[in-house]
């Protein structure tokens, strides 16, 4: 079994590293959190200080951090993976990123002998916890294939897309179909409420229908609830909106609905919501309509 480097213990990377740790993995973490490293450490793996550290003890090294600048950091910085990986090593950054970023990320590594894929998550928290996520892979097959038993220990399922970036591609595109089905369902919702029909019923009304999806299972019992706990935070929505705006730019595509979702979130973010999760986007609708939609 191939020794693995996991860095980036948040919502998402914790659960992940835990779930190789038990299907048996040697595994060294580290997060610039000292709180999860222990945790993680307590669970059976060796702490690290750095993240040269992490990638000088693993022949396979796994990121899952906020953002692009955080992986340049992780990567390329100073005390950064490359600084420290063996050639021959594989990186897997499994960050939602720019798509341009990750290639850059990645012919870096290719200078040091890492090989690196591209290899974007959705199904949120419950899904990492469960090792079922969907994970959209990009980079060389052959990589792909030495690495696909550690991706299947985190995912339900691991689809190689493409070249490197074209997992970050993809991601984007599910980030403005999730970004719009979570707006609708808000649009929806706030009406049915506000016309007097009670939300719950509404919800089991219409679950099994054409408007059933799989956003309205995961988001509508925790907006009944008034639960808006992350889960996926509103401000990492704002980034991945705004990477998908920007690649639809340099490729020509106009994102007409995915704008005006982002101006909706980044009207809450400036209303103090960043850090909630992006269902309770429903709020943005709940204020301009003054009803709660609540069991
Ligand atoms: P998070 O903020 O909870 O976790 C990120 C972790 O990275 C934190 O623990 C932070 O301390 C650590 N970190 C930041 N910079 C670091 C560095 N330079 N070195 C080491 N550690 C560093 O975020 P998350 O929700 O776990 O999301 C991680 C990635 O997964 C993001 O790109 C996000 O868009 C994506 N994602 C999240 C979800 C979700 O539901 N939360 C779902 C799918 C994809």
């Amino acid at each position: 079994m191939k020794k693995i480097g996991f860095i980036g213990l948040g919502i998402m990377g914790k659960p992940m590293a835990l779930n190789l740790l038990k299907a048996g993995y040697e595994l060294t973490v580290y997060d610039v959190n000292p709180e999860p490293v222990k945790e993680a450490g307590a669970a059976g793996a060796s702490q690290s200080a750095s993240s040269k550290e992490v990638a000088a003890n693993s022949e396979v090294i796994i990121t899952m951090l906020p953002n692009s600048p955080d992986v340049e950091k992780a990567v390329l910085g100073p005390g950064g993976v490359l600084e420290g990986a063996q050639p021959g090593a594989i990186l897997v950054d499994m960050s939602s990123i720019a798509p341009l970023v990750a290639q850059k990320v990645s012919a870096a590594a290719v200078e040091h002998g890492v090989v690196m894929l591209d290899a974007p998550v959705s199904g949120g928290q419950p899904k990492a916890v469960d090792g079922t996520l969907s994970i959209m892979v990009g980079g060389p097959q052959e990589t792909f294939e030495a690495v696909k038993d550690i991706l299947l220990v985190m995912g339900a399922s691991a689809v190689l897309v493409g070249d490197v970036g074209s997992g970050n591609t993809t991601k984007l595109a599910n980030q403005v179909i999730v970004a719009l089905n979570i707006a609708a369902m808000s649009e929806a919702m706030v009406l049915a409420t506000k016309a007097g029909v009670d939300p719950e019923k509404v919800y089991q009304a219409i679950r099994g229908g054409l408007a059933g999806s799989t956003v309205l299972n995961a988001k509508m019992p925790l907006a009944l609830e008034g639960n808006f706990d992350p889960g996926f935070r509103i401000e990492l929505h704002i980034k991945d909106l705004m990477n998908a705006l920007d690649t639809a730019h340099e490729v020509g595509v106009p994102l007409p609905l995915a704008s005006q979702v982002l101006e909706i979130m980044q009207a809450l973010k400036v209303d103090g919501h960043a850090q909630d999760d992006h269902g309770g986007l429903i709020q943005f609708y709940e204020k301009l309509a003054k009803v709660e939609v609540r069991k």
